[in-house]
């Protein structure tokens, strides 16, 4: 069982081993900064003996609830689908984790996944962030167009003193 999004290295380097996460509303709250904070994520956390190396592949799927829609500011959920690969390496060197390879000290016991599921959330949502065709109210996407064509034209003075600058 995990505690605290921990899994047992015990159990992780035995290989063969799968356990699922829940990644909801309450895992985000020691992440006070975050713009995510709604998700009903299911996190598939699979280890595998390859040769003398072993895998470790994280795998969401779920939803991250409410966003703002880039179009019509409206509430917006987005359907996320990864899955990410990782070797774990056993080292006594002081090593830096990185986006392949998690290292582990010989003699430790667990591993904490916290901050490496908080950033797979973070990168597993598309950059555009809106609703399907014809999801979006149309009146607020006119309204937004319309607020961005003003705020183009209005000048701002700090840009009209370098342009004089310039000149
Ligand atoms: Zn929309």
């Amino acid at each position: 069982m995990y505690n605290n999004y921990q899994l047992s290295l015990n159990d992780i380097s035995k290989g063969d081993f799968l356990q699922k996460i829940n990644i909801k509303d309450s895992f985000f709250e020691d992440f006070s900064y975050s713009e995510i904070k709604y998700t009903n994520i299911t996190a598939t956390i699979k280890s595998e003996k390859i040769g003398k190396e072993l895998s470790l592949s994280i795998e969401l799927d779920g939803w991250v609830n409410n966003l703002l829609c880039d179009l019509c500011a409206g509430d917006l959920s987005i359907k996320i689908f990864s899955k990410t690969n990782f070797i774990l390496k056993y080292t006594a060197q002081k090593l830096e984790s990185n986006d392949e390879i998690i290292y582990v000290k010989p003699n430790q016991n667990k591993l904490s996944l916290k901050h490496l599921l908080f950033e797979l959330v973070i990168l597993s949502i598309p950059n555009k962030r809106q609703h399907n065709n014809n999801e979006c109210s149309n009146e607020m996407v006119e309204l937004i167009k319309k607020y961005k064509k003003k705020e183009k034209k209005v000048s701002d003075p700090r840009w009209d003193a370098l342009k004089k600058l310039k000149e």
